[in-house]
Formats: structure tokens, sequence, C-alpha cells
């Protein structure tokens, strides 16, 4: 990439000079069609794009997701050029890299005497707090962008939230259903009904052999990339060495034709099933890509119609696919400009409890945890009935506090960003918004781990004992969860049931249940030098020394990204 050299156009007495405008591209915006980019004129326009330390270790991200990020920023670069385009792209190795966005915006400006900048909206409040300061004190003019990537404009979903207290994504996901017209006929949903859920939860047969990820090894480029990440974040958490994410454009559509044509026809039957040895299933492994423009929201939810349409994928499969994108994705990302910053700071459940160390280690004798843990570790990846109901529904039972928990969400997945983390954590999965988003918590006991998934059999917990040492620890935290919240919850009535059987409960068996949760939370172990303390004597022989296994942990992270 070369810095663009061109002459920088006259800073007075323009006449009929036009004006250079410096296009700052971030890095999750890497599509031609973006706003940044639709009326950029090549013959006197400049795209900046940067490699800044500040974004890559505001949190600790896996070291998949900056390679994935550096690597796709890169490459689109090159495009970029290649179509004549200038780029003026500073490498995080850089001589004179300040390291943040406002000291490289600044220097930019400097270097090509702009007369505007371009920029479209961020995906994290922090950064879009930053964009209004270079609106009062970069000099030239700053434009800001609506992201046209989604389907749903912040302001269209401000409109429909209004000062709503609850916001349910089932209407707001059939408002966009009718909006675009997907999956629709005449007005009226395709096969007659909005939501094909019921379908989509079976478990996966004994010895269904599953397709395999179709991956794409480093080249070049990722190769350099990885290996300046390995060196520059070295202790941040994860492991490159299955690196397989797609990092252009060409590559995520293979990657998604694949999914089309392997993946969809059986997406939703197996969507909430999880398998020890098979942590892909047939998810679409796209949210990275979708994430950071190198595919659209609206043209793999048109895709996956035309399947339907085609023949080449049943309804129910379909319709779980695209209210994943449709429905959810453009419901958290509305949700999360709605209610920012005010959002975050709410902790319905006064949840306090430290993160466990287990959380960025996997050792746990909790083979789920160790299961899912593990393989977000050599992926960042992780899907998401393991991410709601495996490593959320823990720290939703154990008490962890929200802001903890957000930041790992945030460090651990190739996919991560805010607008998309945030509410899933703080709503979906630890009702810390009292319920905003979902109407009742996710909480389940093992039992349902157990019909969905393969980890019980190899764990060294009993999944079908509900008390004792050795019982399976989602088993009596679920029900100590609906105690301690009774004043909350009970009343709730689609926790109508578990209240109901909870008033039953023999008086000893419901003291054991608070006894035990005492035992096994108070042993939780939230510190790297202590012993594991959650796993008594089930504890696995895991090696806790390997310090390569371990993020340093800086505790300021947290406040200050939402800080900014
Ligand atoms: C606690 C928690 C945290 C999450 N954090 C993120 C995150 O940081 N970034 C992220 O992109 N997704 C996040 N998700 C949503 C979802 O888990 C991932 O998008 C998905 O696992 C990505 O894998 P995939 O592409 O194989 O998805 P698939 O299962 O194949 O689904 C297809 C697409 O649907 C979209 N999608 C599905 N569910 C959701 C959802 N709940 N919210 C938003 N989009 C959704 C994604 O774009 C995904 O790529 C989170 C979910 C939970 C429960
Ligand atoms: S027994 Fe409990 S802890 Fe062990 S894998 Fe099953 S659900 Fe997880």
């Amino acid at each position: 990439m070369r810095a663009a050299g061109r002459p920088a156009a006259p800073s007075a007495g323009r006449g009929l000079i036009p004006i250079r405008t410096l296009r700052f591209l971030l890095g999750d915006q890497l599509t031609r069609r973006i706003a940044t980019l639709t009326d950029l004129d090549p013959d006197h326009d400049v795209v900046l794009m940067v490699e800044v330390r500040a974004e890559a270790t505001y949190v600790r991200h896996h070291k998949q997701k900056i390679a994935f990020l550096f690597s796709a920023m890169r490459h689109f670069a090159a495009e970029l050029e290649a179509e004549g385009i200038a780029v003026d792209y500073v490498r995080l190795d850089a001589p004179g890299n300040t390291g943040s966005f406002t000291g490289e915006l600044e220097r930019a400006v400097a270097r090509h005497a702009v007369d505007r900048v371009v920029v479209t909206e961020p995906g994290e409040w922090r950064v879009w707090e930053m964009m209004q300061g270079w609106r009062a004190d970069l000099g030239p003019p700053v434009e800001i962008r609506d992201d046209n990537r989604f389907l749903c404009p912040r302001a269209d979903f401000a409109a429909w939230a209004g000062d709503r207290r609850s916001l349910r994504m089932e209407t707001f996901y059939r408002g966009m259903r009718r909006r675009t017209g997907l999956l629709m006929e005449g007005g009226e949903p395709t096969g007659g009904r909005w939501n094909f859920d019921p379908e989509n939860r079976k478990g996966l047969p004994k010895g269904h052999v599953v397709p395999e990820r179709v991956g794409f090894p480093p080249d070049a480029v990722t190769a350099e990339v990885i290996a300046l990440v390995e060196h520059a974040f070295a202790d941040h958490f994860g492991e490159t060495d299955a690196f397989a994410w797609p990092v252009t454009r060409a590559e995520a559509i293979t990657a998604f034709k694949h999914f089309l044509a392997v993946g969809l026809p059986t997406f939703g039957d197996y969507q909430d099933a999880m398998r020890a040895d098979a942590p892909f299933l047939y998810h679409a492994l796209i949210a990275p890509a979708l994430n950071a423009g190198l595919l659209t929201p609206e043209e793999v939810c048109r895709a996956a119609e035309r399947a339907y349409r085609a023949g080449a994928a049943p309804l129910h499969c379909v319709e779980g696919f695209i209210r994943q994108i449709l429905g959810w994705r453009e419901y958290v990302r509305g949700l999360y400009w709605a209610r920012m910053p005010d959002y975050a700071a709410s902790n319905a459940l006064a949840a306090t409890r430290d993160l466990p160390w287990f959380y960025w280690s996997g050792e746990t004798a909790m083979n789920c945890l160790a299961q899912c843990i593990g393989a977000t570790r050599t992926h960042a990846y992780a899907h998401h009935i393991q991410r709601l109901m495996v490593t959320g529904n823990f720290a939703l039972l154990a008490g962890i506090a929200p802001a903890q928990v957000e930041e790992w969400y945030l460090v651990v997945y190739a996919d991560a960003y805010e607008w998309v983390e945030l509410p899933n954590v703080h709503g979906m999965v630890l009702w810390a918004d009292g319920g905003v988003m979902g109407s009742k918590p996710y909480a389940a006991s093992g039992a349902y781990i157990n019909r969905m998934s393969d980890y019980c059999r190899g764990c060294a917990y009993d999944v079908a004992k509900k008390s004792g040492p050795s019982a399976c620890p989602f088993n009596y935290l679920y029900w100590n969860f609906l105690i301690r919240h009774a004043e909350r919850l009970a009343d709730n009535p689609r926790l109508a049931m578990p209240y109901r059987t909870l008033a039953r409960m023999d008086p000893t068996k419901r003291a054991a249940i608070l006894d035990d949760a005492a035992r096994f939370l108070d042993g939780l172990d939230a510190a790297p030098s202590a012993a594991p303390a959650d796993q008594g004597s089930l504890a696995l022989a895991a090696p806790r020394s390997d310090p390569a296994r371990r993020p340093a942990r800086d505790t300021a992270t947290t406040a200050s990204r939402r800080k900014g």
C-alpha cells in the first residue's frame, strides 16, 4: 500500500478546482458500497485506512479477530488501488503511527491538505463519541453518514421503539418482513406463518455426519499479519494456528455459496444442537464477513430466499436463517443505538460476581464450558446456542457482573463488535436490562444442555444428579437462581411452571440446593494463581501454568471502554 502521492488541492481561491475529500474508512466498513465511498471521485479523493493499536487493545481482542481485520483491510485497500483509487494506508508498524483513530486522522488531514472528511457512522458508541470530537476539533468539516449496509436505519428503529419499555424482536421482525418483502406473499408471510422456530430445535441423531467447514488457509498477506499479531499482541486471548476466515469478498462469497448448498437445507433443524467434535455444524460462519462488510445482510437474505423459491432449501430453514439476520441482527443494532449509553449501565439482577478464570483458560471440569471455551480459543467462534445456553447461561446463573461478561464476549469472537455483542449479552443472556429485550431470562438446568449436546457424556459431573458435589452445577444453580430472584421473577407468567415446582419443593431439598450453590459459587476462581477450586475432587488434570493460555488482564479495560 502506498501513501497517496498526488499534490494537494490548493486551500484558497479554488474557483472550479474540485474539492479534495479524505474518505476515512474504518476497519469494519470494507465494502465498495459503503456510504463513505458512494460518491468517491478517484481523481481528487483519498481513502484513509489505519491499523491502530488503541482499537486492537481497548479490550484484548482474540488474535484471530485482529488478524482477520488487518488482513481484510489490506486486501480491500489493494482492491481499491487496483481500481485506481488513492489509498493512504497506515500499517500498525508504520513509523510515526500515533496508535489512535484521532491521531491518524489528524496526521492524514495535515498530509493531504483536505477540504473535508467523510466517514460512515461506527459500530460503537465509544467511536461515535470520538467522531463528535472530530466534528468539533479537526479543522475541515467532517460529514458522518448513515451506515447504509443495514436494512433498518437507526432513525427508523428509534421511531419504532419510541420510549417503550420493552421491545420485542418478533414484532420488529414482522415489520421488517413487510418492509423488505422477504418471504412475503401479497402481504402475508410465506407458508402462512411468520416463525418456524418450533421445527428448528432438533438434537443431532447419533452418528450424524456433519459437513466440513470451507476454510481459507492464510495467504501471504494473512501470514504476514498473523506474524505481526503474534508479536504485537502476544498477551491477547486465543490462538491463530487454525485461522481459516475468508478475508476478501470473493472468499466470503465462496464460503457463503458453500453454506447455501450444504448448510442451509439443514440449518434450521440442528440450529440449537451442540456436539463436542463439531464446532460449526450447519452454521453459516458468515458473521465476521458480514460485520466487516465483505458480505451485506440484504444480499445473503435474498440469496437464501432464492434458494427456497428454487426448491433448494425448505422454508423452516430459510425462515430461520433470514430471521437471524433480518430480525435479530437488525434488531440488536437498532436497540443498541436507541438505548445507549444508559443501556449498558443497568444491572436488573444485581449481579456482582467476578468472571471465573476458567472463562479465559478453559480449564474447568464442567465439560460443556471446557468444550465451548476451548473451541473459542482455537477458532474465535462459538455458535449461538453455545454462547447463549452454555457460557451465557452459566454467567447468568452464577450472577457474574454484566460488564465483565460483556468484556469477555467482546474479546473472544472474530465477529464481536459492541453494537451486536452488548444487547445479546446484556439483554438476552444476562437479563441485566430487566426485560427490555426478553420477556424472561434464558435460565436452564443441565437437562437442556444434555438434551441438545453430547457434552454430558464426557463430563466429570453427573447431569442426572440434582445435589451433592458430583451433581451437575447447572442443576442446583438453576434453582438457586430462581430462589434468589423470586421477588423479581415469580410473577412472570413465562416462569409460572418452575415457580410452581419450587413452591411444592421439599424444604430439605431446597436447603440442599442453596448449600450446594453457595459451596460451588464460593469456590469459583476469579484469579489465575489460585487452585481450581470450582472443581474440588473432580478436578481434571489440566495444566494451569502455560502463560500462553491466559490473556494478561487489565481490569481498567471495561471501565475505559464505556467511557471511550
Ligand atoms: C451472548 C451472545 C453474544 C453474541 N455476540 C455476537 C457478536 O459479538 N457478533 C455477532 O455477529 N453475533 C453475536 N451473537 C449472535 C450469534 O451468536 C452470532 O452471530 C453467530 O453465532 C455467528 O455465527 P454464524 O455466522 O455461523 O451464525 P449463524 O448461526 O449461521 O446465523 C447467521 C447469521 O445470523 C446473524 N445472527 C444470528 N443470531 C444473531 C443474534 N442474536 N444477534 C445478531 N445477529 C445474529 C449473524 O449475522 C449470523 O452470522 C451473539 C449471541 C449471543 C447469544
Ligand atoms: S453434566 Fe452439567 S456441567 Fe457437565 S457437561 Fe453436562 S451440563 Fe455441563
